[in-house]
């Protein structure tokens, strides 16, 4: 009798553990798998980007996890037609209440309007150009409704290097300043610069297995001089959507994070005589960078 419990004690134990971190699926079965040529949190120009991209045209899409279908559009709607350019997309709601969001897609499984529950390993529909794209891809997202929060897929899919590699430092490629009137961009940063008021500083940084692709990075900080408290400060695991506002998980609007592709360094950085730049891809090396300035204040 008393081992009978046990075993129910063990048994009830093991059922009710939450799901293990492997619970979400890549989208792409491995066969086809091809390394990610967007990631979360790049710049859109005017908002981040909300998920994850994986080139190529007709590949099977499948759940992130298994759950029940949402929402699917068949039409083909084109950028100009707002709201929303997300082409052919389907929503999934999966047991632990988030979303899984698919876009772009060439053609979506008939069967998920019939048939609502799907398993992780039925095929969803295949992978496209439609809607807002520039060549063809799965974009592909993960949502907390309950939180409102846009989560970084990367963190909730098992670790695959046929889909994403990150064993490199970024690279930071040039600097900017963004001036009332225009932005200019710097190539050396150590070389004397003429600055007339204390305008924001921006970096080009790119992440990247080996120099190929062009990566947004997972994090970044800046550092004036030798201050403890950094001038910038934020990382890509979620982005929020509020108020008509993109925003950091620390409140940063879009525009505090990004000048067009450039990083913003932030300011007053007029007075400094050196900028520490700390940027890391998901789970690579981090780059550790300090500049010596040269800044020249003419009135
Ligand atoms: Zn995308």
């Amino acid at each position: 009798m008393e081992f009978l419990r046990t075993i129910l004690l063990f048994l009830f134990l093991v059922f009710s553990l939450p799901l293990p971190a492997g619970g979400f699926q890549w989208p792409i079965p491995e066969k086809h798998a091809r390394m990610i040529s967007s990631t979360f949190g790049e710049s859109r120009l005017d908002h981040f980007h909300a998920g994850v991209d994986i080139p190529g045209k007709g590949i099977p899409v499948l759940p992130m996890k298994e759950g029940a279908v949402i929402f699917a559009m068949e039409r083909n709607i084109r950028p100009n037609e707002l709201p929303f350019g997300g082409g052919k997309t389907i929503v999934m709601e999966h047991p632990d209440l988030s979303w899984s969001v698919y876009m772009h897609l060439d053609t979506i499984n008939a069967q998920l309007y019939t048939q609502k529950d799907i398993s992780r390993e039925q095929t969803i529909g295949h992978s496209g150009d439609s809607g807002h794209s520039g060549g063809a891809h799965l974009h592909f997202g993960l949502y907390y409704p309950e939180e409102n929060r846009i989560a970084n897929p990367l963190k909730y899919l098992p670790q695959k290097e046929i889909f994403y590699v990150n064993n490199a430092s970024p690279s930071i490629k040039q600097f900017g300043v963004l001036m009332e009137d225009r932005f200019a961009i710097i190539r050396d940063i150590e070389k004397p610069l003429t600055m007339t008021k204390d305008y924001n500083m921006y970096a080009a940084i790119e992440d990247s297995v080996n120099g190929k692709e062009r990566w947004g990075v997972y994090s970044l900080k800046t550092y004036k001089d030798n201050d403890k408290k950094p001038v910038i400060s934020w990382d890509m695991e979620s982005i929020y959507f509020k108020n008509q506002k993109w925003l950091t998980k620390n409140g940063l609007e879009f525009h505090r994070v990004f000048y067009d592709r450039f990083y913003n360094l932030g300011n007053h950085f007029r007075d400094a005589t050196n900028i520490t730049i700390e940027a890391t891809g998901l789970n690579g090396v981090p780059i550790r960078k300090e500049y010596t300035l040269n800044i020249i204040k003419n009135k």
